[in-house]
């Protein structure tokens, strides 16, 4: 997955991303470390990385994320440094400010479905947060709520906990900072999003420390990726609501069509050149109308 990329060093590559140590030798970046944060076109669901790739997904999440930092820049500094990069990865990469980060997932969410729900509904909480009874898939909460999780390495699942958990992780004050801004940077999101005709159900959020001790948002933020993103005009509590994006691939996958059986061992055959065109319009719809741009 590592490309040949002038003074880039590949460091970790993820579902979806590649991540390298960045110092090329003309560098107009100024003083510290950097990273580059390449978003490829792969694709997963059901937990399979699948066959073929999405033409554009990379360059349009990048955009996105690009477009959300700059609302949010009121509410949290994050740590694009800039957007220059090295052709073979042009339009979806970023050189970013290399972090300290916090090893909790900051998840927010405004709406109970996954494992939120499944937590629901074994102890009527979520990360320990109490709900009232009587709520369903995909019910809107009355007050958005702070659901963080451990970070788990390639291929496991991330685990929620509780806001003790983080505390004892990483002490009371910054717990409650992350917790305040995943908070602030959702309210922002979602408002936004609802104005434009998408339901921001949740999102997850990575934090970390500059080299001045500031706390920075980092990663990649508000895609589809990250988030659970639903199409406002068909929202009804007590059902699955369709992924924005992802729609497409799950129904062919789980249809008879694909052959694929979901419980067995294989992986996922090969995406219809169909159901990744029109997964591809469903990102650029997405980008258009969140942030009013053509792509
Ligand atoms: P997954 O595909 O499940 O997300 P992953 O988290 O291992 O797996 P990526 O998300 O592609 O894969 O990895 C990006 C990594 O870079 C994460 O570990 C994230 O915490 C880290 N990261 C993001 N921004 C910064 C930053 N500014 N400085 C240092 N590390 C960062
Ligand atoms: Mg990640």
């Amino acid at each position: 997955m590592a490309l040949d990329i002038p003074g880039a060093t590949h460091v970790h590559s993820g579902k979806v991303r590649d991540l390298y140590e960045y110092a090329p030798d003309s560098s107009a970046l100024g003083a510290g470390d950097h990273l580059l944060m390449v978003a490829s076109d792969r694709i997963s669901a059901y937990d399979f990385s699948l066959e073929p790739a999405i033409p554009d997904k990379g360059e349009i999440l990048t955009r996105m994320s690009l477009w959300w930092f700059d609302q949010l820049m009121d509410v949290v500094p994050n740590h694009i440094v800039s957007t220059d990069v090295p052709d073979v990865v042009r339009g979806r990469a970023v050189v970013v400010e290399k972090l300290d980060m916090f090893p909790v997932e900051c998840v927010a969410r405004g709406y109970l479905t996954g494992s939120g729900l499944i937590d629901y509904q074994a102890t009527g909480t979520v990360c320990g947060v109490a709900l009232p009874p009587g709520l369903v898939e995909s019910s809107r909460l009355a007050v958005p709520i702070f659901t963080p999780a451990t970070k788990a390495d390639l291929g496991e699942h991330d685990e929620n906990v509780d806001f003790d958990h983080v505390v004892s992780t990483i002490g009371i004050d910054d717990a409650t900072a992350l917790r305040d801004l995943t908070l602030q940077v959702y309210g922002r999101a979602e408002a936004i999003a609802r104005d434009r005709g998408i339901i921001l159900a949740d999102t997850k959020l990575e934090f970390g420390r500059d080299s001045t001790g500031q706390i920075v948002l980092g990663d990649e933020v508000l895609t589809p990726d990250s988030s659970r993103f639903w199409p406002a005009d068909s929202y009804a509590a007590g059902r699955v609501q369709p992924s924005f994006d992802k729609q497409f691939v799950r129904n062919w996958l789980t249809s008879a069509e694909s052959g694929w059986d979901r419980t067995g061992d294989a992986p996922p055959p090969e995406l219809p050149s169909e159901i990744v065109e029109r997964t591809r319009d469903r990102y650029v719809q997405a980008y258009e109308q969140l942030t009013g741009l053509a792509f």
